[in-house]
Formats: C-alpha cells, sequence, structure tokens
C-alpha cells in the first residue's frame, strides 16, 4: 500500500503516519520527491487493506492511499510457472494442447443426442456437450430435460467413449451431474453467483468457467480464483462473448480481452464463437481468429437440424458443417504449431 501525501505536507504529519504503521506492525518505506513524499506500507495483511487504506487517507497531510491488491493469486500467472493444461478426460486444453467441445446446446432426446455423439466424433471434436440444466432466458422457453437428460448423457458417453460436458445452474444439481459428467460447466449467467463457484471447489472434475456478458477480464479471474481458492484448479475459462452497442451480432466476441486475460493467467481460455455470434454463418470465421488469437480450444454448438432445435437452433452447425470447420481448424493448428486431441487420440 502507498501513502501518498500531499505536496507541502509538514515533517510532522509523515512522522504521524509513519507512527500509525509502527503501531499497527507494519514496516514502511520512504521515497521524498521534489514535491511530495510517498510512503510505502508492508506487511499488511490482504483481507485488511482496503479498511486500512481508509483509515490512513483520513490523515492529516495524506493526499491519498493506493492499496496494492492482488485480487487474484492462486489463478495469477506468478502462481505457476508453466501455462496449465486441464484434461477432459483424454481432451487437453493449454500450453500448445487445443481440443474441440461440441454438441447441442440442449439434450432433447436419447436418438438426438446420440446422432449428435456419433457426429461429433466423427467431425475430431473431444469432449461432447449437451446441456440438460438450461439457463433460459425466457421462463417459457425449454428449460432442460434435467435428470433423464443426465441419463442420456451417460448412454452417449456409454456408446462413443466421447467424455461429457454439462452445466450446472444450481448447487442442488451437482450431485446428479458429476455422476455422470466428466466436468461442469458454468454459465455466463452464473459467472458470479459466488456461493456455486465455491460449491464446485471440491468435486474433483475440471469447470469450464464461462465469462459473464457483462463482466470484465478482473471480475472473471477472480470468478475463477473463487473456484481455484474452493480447491479446484482444473478451471478452464471461456469467452463466449460481451454485450455491447452492436446489435448485428447477438453478442461480441471479445478476443482482445482472452489475449489481455492470458497475460494474467496460467489457466487455459477457450472460445465459444457460437454464443459470441448468434449466427453458424459467423462461427467458422471467428473459431478460426479465436485459434489464431491463443484459444486453447473452442467450444461450438451443433444440431442435425438446426431449424427444429428446441434452443440455439440459428448458431448451430449442422454435421456437415462441423466437420468443414474441424478441417480447417486441423490445417490452423499445424500452421500455429498447436496439437489438435481428437477422439482418436483416447
Ligand atoms: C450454453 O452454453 O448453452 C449457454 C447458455 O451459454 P452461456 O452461458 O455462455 O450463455
Ligand atoms: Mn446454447
Amino acid at each position: 500500500m502507498i501513502i501518498v501525501m500531499q505536496a507541502g505536507a509538514e515533517p510532522a504529519q509523515v512522522e504521524r503516519v509513519v507512527a500509525r504503521l509502527t503501531d499497527l506492525g507494519y514496516q514502511h518505506h520512504i521515497s521524498q520527491g521534489v514535491e511530495r513524499t510517498l510512503i510505502g506500507a508492508i506487511g499488511a495483511p490482504e483481507g485488511e487493506k482496503e479498511a486500512l487504506a481508509e483509515q490512513l487517507s483520513l490523515l492529516a497531510g495524506v493526499e491519498r492511499v493506493v492499496p496494492i491488491l492482488r485480487p487474484f493469486k492462486l489463478v495469477s500467472r506468478e502462481h505457476a510457472l508453466e501455462p496449465t493444461v486441464v484434461k477432459i478426460g483424454h481432451a487437453a486444453f493449454g500450453r500448445g494442447q487445443i481440443s474441440v467441445i461440441s454438441g447441442p446446446c440442449a439434450i432433447e432426446s436419447e436418438k438426438q443426442l446420440l446422432e449428435s455423439a456419433r457426429a461429433v466424433k466423427e467431425a475430431g471434436a473431444a469432449v461432447l456437450r449437451g446441456g440438460a440444466y438450461k439457463p433460459r432466458t425466457s421462463p417459457y422457453a425449454f428449460q432442460g430435460l434435467g435428470q433423464p437428460g443426465l441419463e442420456m448423457l451417460a448412454a452417449a458417453r456409454e456408446e462413443t467413449g466421447l467424455p461429457v460436458l454439462t452445466e450446472v445452474t444450481d448447487a442442488r444439481q451437482i450431485e446428479g451431474v458429476i455422476a455422470v459428467a466428466d466436468a461442469v460447466q458454468i454459465g455466463a449467467r452464473n459467472m458470479q453467483n459466488y456461493d456455486l463457484l465455491r460449491e464446485v471447489g471440491p468435486i474433483g472434475k475440471p469447470v469450464v468457467l464461462k465469462r459473464g456478458f457483462a463482466a470484465t477480464v478482473q471480475e472473471w479471474l477472480r470468478a475463477a480464483e473463487y473456484v481455484a481458492s474452493a480447491g479446484n484448479l482444473d478451471v478452464i475459462l471461456c469467452e463466449r462473448g460481451i454485450r455491447t452497442f452492436e446489435t448485428e451480432t447477438r453478442f461480441t466476441l471479445d478476443l482482445g480481452g482472452m489475449a489481455a486475460a492470458k497475460l494474467e493467467t496460467h489457466l487455459p481460455i477457450i472460445a465459444d464463437p457460437s454464443h459470441a455470434t448468434g449466427s453458424h454463418k459467423l462461427v467458422p470465421p471467428m473459431a478460426l481468429a479465436a485459434l489464431a488469437g491463443g484459444a486453447d480450444g473452442l467450444m461450438i454448438e451443433m444440431h442435425q437440424h438446426p431449424d427444429r432445435a428446441l434452443s440455439d437452433g440459428p448458431q448451430s452447425l449442422t454435421p456437415k458443417r462441423l466437420k468443414t470447420l474441424m478441417d480447417q481448424i486441423r490445417n490452423l493448428a499445424l500452421a500455429l504449431g498447436l496439437t489438435l486431441v481428437g477422439p482418436e487420440d483416447a
């Protein structure tokens, strides 16, 4: 924490600040500038810094106090020597390895999910994703099949051998979900549901944490810190678009934010061009752009019949389009020196 004294502050005022710091048990370091004096306070416990800064700012001669806060530690780059690789089954995300997660937005029937799973595998995506619990903007929209959906997911996993990812929207769903899923998704709308973030700490399975569409990169990283500090460092961050003034696309895929976040965290970050753009036509260019921009993987929605999908049809690729995109991803990965981990690597 740095205490900035007013220009022309009396030496006695500086001494009073120093005496207060000493009383509180902190060490200090004084920098005497031409115009003003700065006092660095060392050793303040993280949790007390903000309150202490407020108190010190009230002392005579103090212009302002700047707390040097470290809002996230476990997920920060300094905490790890190398970027972390998170695995979902055999799929790998991070440190030059990429994988693609694909499947329908919502599980609609056993037939639909099994056909999806086969198509996902055939295209070369390594993780099957389907929602049994859907966070929908309207309470009248299809909310997902719930527990029966999870059973269909288990059947698809059994048949194809693909690891599966599915979302939890409430802590009460965790037990049922982890009985089936290889990894758990926390959706954009729950990124700041801190109780839910804490609840996925002890599950012992990776968590895909989507960025809230009104969340800054810092808030997103702090959300990841909640999961990490609750005991789970297997977190994959997912950039899925933020809300801006632009209405041509559903959200705005923030690749700048993704790249900035990668500078701050050792955790892998994937991109979801489906929710970001809302249109299947925009998914391939944004998927490739995300990979070129450093994404550690992709999440892409797919449906056999997008025109009959119960949710997110317009942004869903058909199996054929997914296959074409996977070919492009394979070529780009090669050019970028990335290893695309597919289902054949299981
Ligand atoms: C989803 O993954 O289908 C979903 C609802 O995504 P998001 O939480 O990013 O809106
Ligand atoms: Mn969706």
